[in-house]
């Protein structure tokens, strides 16, 4: 049997939803990271480290909620605190008690946040940074970095590929709203050095594809001076970072503090949520005037699910552990253990090209570089679609298909966020998987 004979065989009621699934949705998925060939599977229920779906098979499950879920599938105080919301009511239109406990607990994981607003979504937060940060600075445009994204809406969506080419749907004077520059030190400073329209720079501050390019904490520091010398305000998307690599994400570990984070995934402990958040005099363009502030420089922002009780009750729970920082360590140690177990893999096969690779507890894999480097070491000079990409066309498909085939579901195939609820075995267990499925793929393709 071949690969995807054996994938068939094995996912034939996934087959059977996703025909119907096919009647109603743009190639049958309601994310675009969900659609693969020749079909994904659907999932029925999902637990700690695992996820089941429809045809019974048991995956070790590295999607995680595409990283929204450091705990685990089912953490229990988090789904005690949905159903005990639940009960209570699901939606005040008014103020609540969880919507301020929530924002005490997001301010003990970032203490230099004076206030902030929670939004439904990632995407909702980068675009209220957007429109904070040019309300303050009076600029018009905002730097942003090649291949880092920050979610689906227009301001942001040119460049998140890595080529400026304006995507379909978008308008060119939207899209004229921000310079997109490569993720270097010297690009930045000449950018921001030689144009005064600029209000703010937005970045993955762990690199393009929460690190498939991935940025070191001294770029986060010099980009800071920067930003502070030229007065450009400076915007850091910790949507996957923020709460993973530390409770303070990547501004923690690295002493930075931004003056305007996004947040969304972990914040609301697996449920839809986000958040911008920071300085006081920023975020002050969304209050309502008083006897210092002017209301006609107040802007607007509503959002009918914003700061939603179930959302507040599920985020409270996560993030009463997530401060604590033992979360992170295991998840971190775990994914350490299965980059060096990937990279023995693929050493064992002297496979060049290829690679396991990220931060803390995320896990990138590359396979089949046309740039040579030895098994396990990939060099600096990879070129930013081929990061993005991870693994190439004609590899793709057979590989993400044998590892399911072998009860392992990456995220898109070729990256892994490791949760707290993983365990050695499950790393152990997942090793041993790739290494099967290298050889099956070998089999019918180079690598
Ligand atoms: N920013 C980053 C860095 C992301 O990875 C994502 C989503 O993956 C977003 C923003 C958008 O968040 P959401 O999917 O909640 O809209």
């Amino acid at each position: 049997m071949t690969i995807e004979e054996h994938y068939r065989a094995r996912h034939q009621r996934s087959q059977e939803l996703y025909e119907r699934a096919r009647q109603h949705f743009p190639s049958g998925v309601t994310h675009d990271a969900r659609w693969m060939e020749p079909f994904p599977i659907a999932v029925e229920r999902a637990a700690g480290a695992y996820k089941w779906d429809v045809d019974g098979n048991r995956l070790i499950d590295y999607w995680q909620g595409h990283g929204a879920l450091l705990l685990g599938h089912t953490y229990g105080p988090v789904v005690e605190a949905i159903q005990r919301q639940a009960a209570r009511g699901t939606h005040y239109g008014a103020n609540h008690l969880l919507e301020v406990e929530w924002a005490e607990e997001v301010k003990r994981c970032f203490p230099h946040v004076a206030q902030l607003r929670f939004t439904s979504s990632g995407t909702e937060a980068t675009m209220l940074a957007l429109r904070l940060a040019r309300a303050h600075t009076g600029k018009p445009r905002v730097v942003r970095l090649a291949g880092h994204f920050h979610g689906w809406h227009d301001l942001l969506a040119a460049g998140a590929e890595g080529s400026p080419a304006l995507p379909p749907g978008v308008l060119p004077s939207v899209a004229a709203g921000t310079v997109i520059i490569p993720a270097e030190l010297a690009s930045l400073d000449r950018i921001t050095g030689t144009r005064d329209d600029l209000a703010a720079v937005i970045l993955e501050p762990s690199g393009a594809s929460y690190g498939k390019q991935p940025l070191d904490d001294t770029f986060l520091r010099h980009l800071r001076a920067i930003c502070s010398d030229r007065g450009l305000l400076l915007i850091c998307d910790e949507v996957v970072t923020g709460f993973r690599v530390a409770p303070g994400g990547v501004q923690q570990r690295s002493g930075v503090q931004a003056d305007l984070t996004c947040l969304a995934k972990i914040l609301a402990g697996g449920l839809p949520g986000g958040a911008v958040a920071g300085r006081e005099d920023i975020l002050r363009r969304l209050a309502f005037g008083d006897r210092t502030w002017n209301e006609q420089q107040k802007i607007t922002h509503h959002g009918t699910f914003n700061a939603h009780p179930l959302a507040a009750a599920a985020g409270i729970a996560a993030l009463e552990v997530v401060r604590t920082g033992k979360p992170q360590e295991r998840a971190t140690k775990l994914a350490a253990q299965l980059r060096a177990g990937l990279n023995r893999e693929l050493r064992a096969r002297h496979l060049r090209g290829c690679a396991a690779y990220g931060d803390a507890s995320i896990v990138h894999i590359l396979l089949g570089s046309p740039h040579s480097f030895p098994p396990g070491e990939p060099d600096g000079d990879i070129p930013l679609v081929e990061l993005k990409a991870g693994v190439p066309a004609h590899l793709r498909r057979p590989f993400r298909l044998a590892m399911l085939n072998y009860g392992v579901d990456l995220m898109k195939g070729t990256s892994a966020f490791v949760s707290a609820a993983h365990a050695e075995e499950d790393i152990a267990a997942t090793v041993a998987a790739f290494g099967a499925a290298l050889d099956m793929v070998k089999d019918e393709r180079e690598i």
